[in-house]
This record gives structure tokens, C-alpha cells and sequence, in this order.
């Protein structure tokens, strides 16, 4: 009796120190080199980026831009052993499995909130999300990120009527609204102007749409697969008279509910496309789809965001011949050239109708 009661007190003290060390605060001022001050976690480091949790969002930077004394606080934090699930230090509690170490109370399934055992299957998203694959029917995957959630726990806005799902994090940045739309238009146009991208000429009308017209549209120009957006383009060649000229009308379609940051790379593709269309641009797939992405992929690179990281890695690790390929080796022109070269060359494709 004695003896039971002893390892009862004895818990109740573990658990008040559990509760002091959870409750510490990670976070701590980051000091950019130009001097710009920002409190916040770091939660991962990958080669010389670093993840930031700033004020509940997840952020990406660049290392170099932070003072010696942050460069250094993350050499000292790399050296410690951390669960990937949480990014705390490994205590004595810890499982080993797919390479990776973890917190015996953070290898767990997110569905049954049971830890993992030996011979179970498992899966596991970009953001640490796991879970049995017997319970796998019970998550759904956001249509952006990739992040898993828990279907029953969920917000009903995350299910949209097309049949799209998205993460609570991209929900919340979702663009539903014109007015948030135009501001996306915005800063996309910041970003082109400063590669040499003009504005277009001709009329522009921007729609957000469901998945069910965007795929209908698409069909008028055979395009098909995971679309997002869609440029259509109308011209009128008039000779002679006083309206001589040629005249353009560019109608855009985007997905509705998209998270901003990648609204803003959808429409710096389409705008590529609107680009390309007023010159009479045209080639192969990989070239034009290619240069299209390479132009959204700077407007992702100007992002700070988790998110755009994710993005712009799906487009490293695309596998289309057109999107995945034809990108990569756009990359690797920029990379020997500048901007206004490649669109000189670009341009060199004109080929503007012949009329008899
Ligand atoms: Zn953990
Ligand atoms: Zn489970
Ligand atoms: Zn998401
Ligand atoms: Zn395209």
C-alpha cells in the first residue's frame, strides 16, 4: 500500500513538470540583417531555408538574411535530436520508424489518436500529419498543400460544392471574393512589370469559377487534367479603314477558393499565356507551358510562405512533359541568361496570322 501510493505522488509530480516544460515559449526575436525585427518558432530547417511560425503561420527564409547570433542560435538547435511530428527535443520516450525519431506520444494516428505498433501501415503528409492506412478513408487531403485532416473534425466550409477539399490553413487564406481577387492582380503585376512583362493590351476580364466550368471552357481548347486556370483568347484583325488594327479580348478563368499565394501563381501563369497570345507566340507545349510556369514560379519565389515553397517544389518535381520538363529547362535558360533575353527570345517565336 505504501509502497502504491509513493508512485502515485511520484506521477503527479512528473506530470506538473511535463506541464512546466510545455509551457515554455520557443518563440524569439529574428533580427534581418537590414535590421527588421520579427518574433517567432523556428519549427524546421531544410539546407539553407528555415521554417518560421510567425503569429500561427507557417513562413519560409532564406538563412542568410538573419544576423550571426539567429545563424548561430540555428546551428545549436539543428545539433539537438527533434521529433518531426512536433520539432521538440527528443527526450528518453522515442520510437524509431521510416528514419525518422519521434516522441512516443507524437507517433500517433490522427483518426484513432492511437500510436502507431510494430507491422502497422501508415501515412504520412509533408506536414507531419500520420495515419493508419485502414484509416486513411476517414482524412481528407487538401486539393493545395497536401496536408491530411480529419474528415469528422473538420469545418463543413473546407468541402467545397465542386467537390474540391482544402486544409483549414489554406481555407483561410482562400480567395472567394472580387475584391480579393483584384488584389492578387495587384501584387502578381508588381512582380511581372520588374521582369519586362507589360500589361495587356487588349480587354482582360478575370472569373472565378467551379471546377465543372473551368473543365467545360477548357474542352474549347482540348485542354484537360488538374486545371486551376484557363486563358482564352479572342482577336480581330481589321485592314484598312479608320479601326486598322488588331484587337484582343482575353477571358481568364481561375478557380474560386484557391489560398492567395497560389491564386497569385495561377494568374501569373494565365498572364504569361496573355503575354504570349498578344504577340501570336506559339510552340511546342513544354515551351509554352514551360515559360508560363517559369514567370509564376518568380512570383512564388517572392513569397515568403510555407506554401510557396511546397508550390514551387511541385513544379521542380513535376513530372509533365510540358509543365514538369518544359519548366526546368526554361529555369536553366534563365539561369544562364536574364530575363529580357528570354523574352527576346520568346518573342523571336512570333508568328502573327497571314492574311490573303
Ligand atoms: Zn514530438
Ligand atoms: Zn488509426
Ligand atoms: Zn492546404
Ligand atoms: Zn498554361
Amino acid at each position: 500500500m505504501v509502497l502504491n501510493s509513493f508512485v502515485i505522488i511520484f506521477r503527479t509530480i512528473f506530470c506538473i513538470g511535463l506541464f512546466l516544460i510545455s509551457s515554455i515559449s520557443w518563440s524569439r526575436v529574428w533580427t534581418t540583417k537590414q535590421g527588421t525585427k520579427s518574433e517567432g518558432e523556428l519549427f524546421e530547417v531544410l539546407g539553407d531555408r528555415i521554417g518560421l511560425l510567425i503569429k500561427g503561420r507557417e513562413y519560409h527564409f532564406s538563412l542568410s538574411r538573419f544576423i550571426q547570433s539567429d545563424q548561430d542560435y540555428v546551428k545549436r538547435w539543428k545539433m539537438t535530436p527533434r521529433c518531426p511530428a512536433c520539432s521538440k527535443a527528443l527526450g528518453t520516450r522515442t520510437i524509431e520508424a521510416g528514419g525518422f525519431k519521434y516522441h512516443t506520444s507524437c507517433f500517433s494516428c490522427m483518426v484513432c489518436r492511437s500510436g502507431f505498433k510494430g507491422g502497422d501501415q501508415f501515412r504520412r503528409d509533408a506536414w507531419n500529419g500520420m495515419v493508419h492506412i485502414k484509416h486513411y478513408q476517414f482524412t481528407g487531403l487538401c486539393g493545395t498543400c497536401s496536408r491530411l485532416f480529419v474528415k469528422k473534425n473538420a469545418n463543413p466550409k473546407q468541402f467545397f460544392a465542386d467537390g474540391r477539399m482544402s486544409c483549414l490553413s489554406c481555407l483561410k487564406d482562400g480567395v472567394f471574393e472580387k475584391n480579393i481577387l483584384s488584389e492578387v492582380e495587384k501584387r502578381v503585376w508588381e512582380t511581372l512589370t520588374q521582369i519586362g512583362l507589360s500589361k495587356p493590351k487588349g480587354k482582360l476580364s478575370i472569373r472565378l469559377v467551379d471546377r465543372n466550368l473551368l473543365n467545360k471552357e477548357a474542352l474549347k481548347i482540348n485542354a484537360r487534367g488538374n486545371l486551376r486556370g484557363l486563358t482564352l483568347t479572342k482577336y480581330k484583325i481589321v485592314q484598312g479603314g479608320r479601326n486598322s488594327g488588331t484587337t484582343f479580348d482575353h477571358q481568364i478563368y481561375v478557380l474560386y477558393g484557391l489560398p492567395y499565394i497560389e491564386c497569385e501563381s495561377v494568374l501569373a501563369h494565365e498572364f504569361a499565356h496573355v503575354w504570349l497570345n498578344e504577340r501570336f507566340i506559339d510552340s511546342t507545349p513544354p515551351v509554352v507551358e514551360g515559360f508560363c510556369n517559369l514567370v509564376s514560379s518568380e512570383v512564388l519565389e517572392k513569397e515568403k510562405s510555407k506554401l510557396a515553397s511546397i508550390l514551387l517544389d511541385n513544379l521542380q518535381n513535376n513530372t509533365s512533359l510540358a509543365y514538369g520538363v518544359g519548366y526546368r529547362k526554361m529555369k536553366a535558360n534563365l539561369a544562364q541568361k536574364s530575363w529580357p533575353q528570354v523574352l527576346m527570345e520568346m518573342k523571336s517565336k512570333s508568328k502573327p496570322p497571314k492574311i490573303k
